[in-house]
C-alpha cells in the first residue's frame, strides 16, 4: 500500500543523498520520486506510468528532493503545464519576451554601477508574466537555451547602448542571470555569450554573469572548468542568492568569481535578526577577503541599506532603490542617479 511506497521511497532518497566519488570528482545527487499505486485490474500499464509521471513532476515542482504521490487532481495540473509549454514556444516565436533591468547602486555614494536584466513574459492576455511562473518548465522542456540567449542579446544591446549615450569612467555594468541548464551545455554558453558580445560591441569586462550558489557547488570541479573559460573571455562572474546552498569554501577559492551577492533572506532581517545580522557580516568580509564585490539584494528599507554601507558592502540593489524597470524607464532613471541619491 501507499505507505510501504512511501518507506522504499524515502530510503532511496535517504541513500542517494550520500555524496560520491565519480573520477575523483564530488558528486551529489537529488532524488525525486513520483508514486502511483494500481487501484484496480482493470487499470493499464500505461495509465499507471502516466500516474507516476505526473507525480514524479510534481515532486520535482516542490523544489525539493522528496516524493509525490499521485493524485487524481494533479492531471488538471499536469494539463496546464503542457499548455504552458505550448504557450511557452509560441511566445518565443512572437517575441513576446521583454527584458526589465534593476539598477545596482555603489552603496557609499549612490551611484548607479550597473543593471540586473530580469526577464519578463508579455503575455497579451495574461499580462506581465514573473520569471517564477515559467522558468522551471523553461528549464525541463530546455527552451530556457532560447529565452537565455534573447535575455543575453538584448541586455547587451542595452547595456552598449547607455554607455554610448553616458560615458563614463566605469562603465556600466550589466548582470545576466545564467540557468543550471545553460551551464550543463558550456559550449553553447560560451559561443552565445562571444555572439552577443560581437553583435553589440559591449566589451566582455562590462558582462557579468550570475549563477547561483547552488548550481555553482553542485558539480563544482565542472564549474572551476566552465569558469575559467568565462574569465579568459573577461566575463565576470557572480554568485547568487550566496549563503542559502551550501558552500565549499575551498572551491570558491579556487573559481573565479569577482562578486558575492548577499540573499534577500539575510538583508530582510539585518539589523533586526542577531544571526541575519551576523551572516552579511560575514558574506561581506568573506567577500572582502577573497578579493571579491559584496552585492546585497533585496534592500526594502534605508535602515538595510545604512548598515549595509557601514559594513563596507559595496552595491546594492532593491525597491528601496528601485524596482526592476523597462528600458524606458531604466533610460529615463539613468542621468538622475548619476547625479544624487547616497
Ligand atoms: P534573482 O536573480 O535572485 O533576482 C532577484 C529577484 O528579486 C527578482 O525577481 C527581483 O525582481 C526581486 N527583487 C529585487 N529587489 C527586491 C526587493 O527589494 N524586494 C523583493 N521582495 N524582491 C526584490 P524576479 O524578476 O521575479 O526573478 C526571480 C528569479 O528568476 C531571479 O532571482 C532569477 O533567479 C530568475 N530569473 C530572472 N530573470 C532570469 C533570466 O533572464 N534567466 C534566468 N536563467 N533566470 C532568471
Ligand atoms: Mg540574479
Ligand atoms: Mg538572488
Amino acid at each position: 500500500d501507499a505507505s510501504d511506497a512511501v518507506r522504499v521511497a524515502d530510503h532511496i532518497t535517504r541513500t542517494l543523498s550520500a555524496p560520491f566519488t565519480l573520477e575523483s570528482r564530488e558528486v551529489f545527487v537529488n532524488t525525486s520520486i513520483g508514486i502511483a499505486l494500481g487501484t484496480s485490474d482493470r487499470e493499464r500499464p500505461t495509465d499507471l506510468l502516466r500516474n507516476a509521471d505526473v507525480a514524479l513532476y510534481q515532486a520535482k515542482a516542490s523544489g525539493k528532493a522528496t516524493y509525490a504521490l499521485f493524485d487524481p487532481y494533479m492531471n488538471i495540473a499536469a494539463l496546464e503545464r503542457l499548455n504552458l509549454e505550448a504557450d511557452l514556444r509560441g511566445a518565443i516565436e512572437r517575441g513576446e519576451f521583454a527584458v526589465h533591468y534593476q539598477p545596482q547602486l555603489e552603496l557609499s555614494t549612490g551611484r548607479i554601477a550597473g543593471w540586473e536584466a530580469l526577464v519578463r513574459w508579455m503575455h497579451p492576455e495574461r499580462g506581465p508574466i514573473p520569471p517564477i511562473a515559467f522558468l522551471s518548465v523553461a528549464e525541463d522542456t530546455g527552451l530556457i537555451v532560447q529565452i537565455g540567449n534573447l535575455v543575453l542579446e538584448e541586455a547587451c544591446q542595452q547595456a552598449k547602448a547607455w554607455q554610448e549615450r553616458h560615458p563614463a569612467n566605469t562603465p556600466l555594468t550589466m548582470t545576466v542571470n545564467v540557468s543550471a541548464r545553460q551551464l550543463q551545455r558550456p559550449d553553447v554558453l560560451v559561443e552565445q555569450v562571444v555572439r552577443a558580445l560581437e553583435k553589440t560591441g559591449l566589451s566582455p569586462g562590462s558582462l557579468v554573469l550570475e549563477i547561483t550558489e547552488s548550481m555553482l557547488m553542485g558539480d563544482a570541479e565542472h564549474s572551476v572548468d566552465v569558469l575559467g573559460r568565462f574569465k579568459d573571455l573577461g566575463v565576470g562572474i557572480a554568485v547568487d542568492d550566496f549563503g542559502t546552498g551550501y558552500s565549499n569554501l575551498a572551491y570558491l577559492k579556487r573559481f573565479p568569481v569577482n562578486a558575492l551577492k548577499v540573499d534577500k533572506s539575510f538583508v530582510d532581517g539585518l539589523g533586526k535578526n542577531p544571526e541575519d545580522t551576523a551572516i552579511v557580516e560575514a558574506v561581506v568580509s568573506l567577500a572582502r577577503a577573497m578579493g571579491m564585490q559584496a552585492v546585497a539584494e533585496g534592500i526594502e528599507t534605508t535602515g538595510q541599506a545604512e548598515l549595509l554601507r557601514a559594513l563596507g558592502c559595496e552595491l546594492g540593489q532593491g525597491y528601496y532603490f528601485s524596482e526592476p524597470l523597462s528600458a524606458d524607464e531604466a533610460s529615463a532613471l539613468i542621468p538622475r542617479f548619476f547625479i544624487h541619491r547616497g
